[in-house]
């Protein structure tokens, strides 16, 4: 399992994020990302970590 820090302040919105990985990320209404599952499974986390790598602006960071 891994988990996804998010700093909400540095978020664009560009979504690369959950283009990426649909599964593990959203925009709010205000266009910033939420991040839907609090631990993201196994299966997920090469996509959740190759998301993270996707946002131009870093605002997040993958952790364990
Ligand atoms: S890729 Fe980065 S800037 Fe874009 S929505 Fe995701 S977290 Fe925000």
């Amino acid at each position: 399992m891994v988990h996804i820090d998010v700093d909400e302040g540095r978020c664009d919105g560009f979504g690369f994020c959950e283009q990426a990985a649909p599964e593990v990320f959203g925009l709010d209404d205000d266009g910033v990302v939420t991040v839907l599952l609090d631990d993201i499974p196994d299966a997920l986390a090469e996509k959740a970590e190759a998301a993270t790598r996707a946002c131009p602006v870093a605002a997040l960071r993958i952790g364990r």
